[in-house]
């Protein structure tokens, strides 16, 4: 099956190509530049005129949590304590049906956003994510964050439970391409140094990526110097826990020695710009992380503390609170923000080789743009645009390894009405699903 896309401004993460195309062969991209240089010899099925439209690689969320988009406008203030407090008592009913119908309604959202990519945690319910995902058409990096009960004692306990269910959910998914997964623990402040180690352990000795959240709120500092003796990065550094394969979504409140540690064990962060200003969590210095070599992707996290899954938004936030808390216009440009949501947000997953850039071998993971300039297209303007102007409704077409999961704003694998927010509930047995 090949496909070439062209009459399109591409920008492929790399470079842009005013007069651009794509070859599609087999779900990957086989080529990608100006259609004067397409070589002769490479030809395609299929044809497709994108009409001088704009496409940009998928766009990589890589921190959220989809079941809890059944619970939308459940708790709207608070800082993350509190906030928490409350949503515990909002969604303690929550079922396992409750988290598919919240994660149907999230990658809905996320596909027509221009989402192709998700990281997605819950506490119950590991492969649920994945399973809706990729039923849909979105890439998934999935799993559940663990807890320690007497550090979290909402809910029944998930450890080994999450550990069985992600097990189970790989063995579903062996050979379906899209899901992936991870294991991970909650936080620092809500795990035991056994327990994080446990899961660390079975997650080296699977090859899975460790996700955990760190350093989000101030008053969680606190807490693990009390407990432990140490900062949470310290904490888990000194666990042994950091490396390569650890993301650590939020690290808000970091200091440039942990920095440093970051950078030096070549862990990951995922910056959440909306949830850590709605939280009141502060600003996650990306400037500096970055700066010293910590790969740093962008994500939404729920729509309870969002409450939109939308990269643009997250975007255009994360450059203008850099500046806002620096005071430096030059903190962080519209570039690094690009980067953040595609390249660097795949990095931060562990998959920087799969998708992320609309380069040959890579997955056609790609968004089709409405976009338009009074003087025309340069990769200056479309960049600035995607950044600081467009919003998902400039969003037309999205595809996921070479199909088209969204066309003219509409989902192609899933009941549009089936993916519009429904009061209905589960009938089993309540979990909660909160993460
Ligand atoms: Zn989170």
């Amino acid at each position: 099956m090949s496909l070439l896309l062209h009459n399109a401004f591409v920008h492929t993460g790399e470079a842009a190509f005013a007069n651009g195309a794509i070859l599609i062969e087999d779900g990957r991209v086989a080529w990608s530049g100006a259609l004067a240089d397409l070589p002769p010899d490479r030809t395609a099925a299929t044809r497709r005129d994108l009409g001088g439209r704009v496409v940009i690689p998928g766009l990589v969320n890589a921190h959220t949590h989809g079941g809890l988009s059944a619970c939308r406008c459940a708790c709207d203030d608070g800082d993350l304590f509190q906030w928490a407090a409350a949503l515990r008592s909002q969604t303690s009913h929550l079922t396992i049906e409750d988290n598919r119908q919240g994660c149907r309604l999230a990658v809905a959202e996320m596909l027509r956003n221009g989402i192709t990519t998700a990281c997605d945690c819950t506490r119950y319910g590991a492969g649920v994510f994945a399973e809706v995902a990729s039923e849909m058409g979105l890439r998934s990096l999935s799993g559940a964050l663990a807890n320690s009960p007497e550090l979290r004692p909402a809910g029944r306990p998930n450890w080994p439970l999450a550990l069985d269910e992600t097990d189970e959910a790989m063995a579903r998914h062996g050979a379906d391409g899209l899901a992936r997964f991870y294991l991970g623990a909650h936080s620092p402040y809500s795990c035991t140094p056994d327990l994080l180690i446990e899961v660390k352990s079975a997650a080296r000795e699977r090859g899975l990526p460790f996700v955990i959240h760190a350093s989000e709120n101030r008053a969680e500092t606190r807490i693990t110097l009390e407990r432990y003796g140490a900062t949470p990065i310290r904490h888990l550094h000194r666990l042994g826990l950091l490396d390569r394969s650890t993301v650590l979504a939020h690290c808000v409140w970091v200091d440039e020695e942990e920095i440093d540690i970051l950078a030096e064990t070549g862990a990951a962060v995922v910056h959440n710009p909306a949830s850590n200003a709605k939280l009141a969590s502060g600003i996650a210095p990306v400037s500096a992380l970055r700066r010293a070599g910590v790969p740093v992707g962008l994500g939404t996290d729920s729509v309870v503390s969002n409450n939109r899954l939308d990269l643009f938004q997250e975007m255009k936030l994360a450059v203008l609170l850099q500046r806002v808390s620096s005071l430096d216009g030059f903190a962080m440009n519209a570039a690094d923000a690009f980067r953040m949501a595609t390249s660097e947000g795949a990095r931060t997953l562990g998959m920087e080789r799969e998708t992320g850039r609309l380069l040959p071998g890579m997955a056609a993971d790609l968004v089709v743009l409405e976009i338009d300039h009074p003087e025309g297209l340069t990769p200056e303007r479309v960049v600035s645009d995607l950044v600081y102007r467009i919003t998902p409704r400039e969003v037309r077409d999205v595809m996921v390894a070479g199909r088209f999961v969204v066309e003219h704003g509409a989902l192609t694998l899933a009941d549009d009405r089936e993916t519009r927010p429904s009061p209905r509930r589960g009938t089993s047995h309540p979990t909660g699903t909160i993460a």
